[in-house]
């Protein structure tokens, strides 16, 4: 599934790639994805320019004019640009047509989105699906004193807490698992008994292990592809993700894995207490 790491490479693609391209139309093959499309789609972004495209969780923002497109790439989603127009293959439900080429849409399982929001629909930020998003990691205001507060009074393990994306957006189970090893904290710790100085690390971790993701092209994920169609490779480096029973690279002790909550976490039971 991608996660923040492989939509930030493709926020970033996309800016490369279709910036200021003027949008002519829009060709749509399925009903819905997740949610219905919109019917109008065509219209709706015919003529615009793409004047900015941000990323808030792992939502794409793709500002057309006083409207935007909001985009998720579910599971299983991938978007990527072509430059030369080539017949869509299944799964291939959109495609969105500029000036200088096409931006196409695969979604196999279709739990992704793409849904429009209009000049009328009030705010962006106040959108149903955005308002409640955690503090972005990646932003300026995230720190360890955004963690300890979020944690306290809370009883579930930190892991769940990271991956329920109430305090911070975009830790999915891969990069939560690899933030708490770098942090030496135990997946299964209470959140509300972490330190002001633990949160501290785990907020480090968390920025250092994302950000390394993203400068190596976002994580290869079975149905991932960047904008341009490739994939990256954080994968290999995972330090306990996948590596049960295998020495940690700390430490030498086994790396464990147990399933909380129907996820498979991994832990080194020396390294993290
Ligand atoms: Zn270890």
């Amino acid at each position: 599934m991608p996660e923040l790491p492989e939509v930030e490479v493709v926020a970033r693609g996309l800016r490369q790639r279709v910036l200021g391209h003027v949008v002519r139309g829009a060709q749509v093959r399925t009903a819905g994805l997740r949610w219905p499309l919109p019917p109008a789609l065509p219209e709706l972004v015919a003529g615009r320019r793409i004047e900015r495209i941000e990323r808030r969780g792992k939502y794409l923002l793709m500002h057309l004019g006083d409207g935007a497109l909001i985009l998720h790439l579910g599971m299983s989603g991938s978007l990527r640009f072509l430059e030369h127009w080539s017949p869509p293959q299944r799964h291939d439900h959109v495609d969105i047509e500029l000036a200088g080429g096409w931006l196409r849409l695969h979604d196999p399982r279709r739990f992704g989105a793409l849904l429009w929001h209009g000049a009328g629909d009030g705010p962006l930020a106040a959108h149903p699906l955005l308002a409640r998003l955690g503090v972005e990691p990646l932003g300026g205001s995230f720190d360890g004193g955004v963690l300890h507060r979020g944690t306290r009074g809370r009883r579930v393990a930190i892991k769940q807490l990271l991956l329920a994306g109430q305090v911070v957006v975009g830790v999915g189970n891969i990069y939560a698992s690899e933030s708490l090893f770098r942090a030496g904290i135990r997946p299964t710790t209470r959140a509300a008994r972490l330190s002001r100085e633990r949160c501290d690390r785990l907020a480090d971790a968390i920025r250092q292990t994302l950000a390394q993701a993203i400068e190596r092209g976002g994580s290869t994920l079975r149905d991932f592809a960047g904008a341009d169609g490739q994939g990256g490779y954080f994968q290999l480096e995972c330090a306990v993700y996948g590596r049960q029973g295998e020495p940690c690279r700390a430490c030498g002790m086994p790396v464990r894995m147990a399933h909380h909550q129907q996820r498979a976490t991994y832990w080194c039971p020396r390294c993290q207490t």
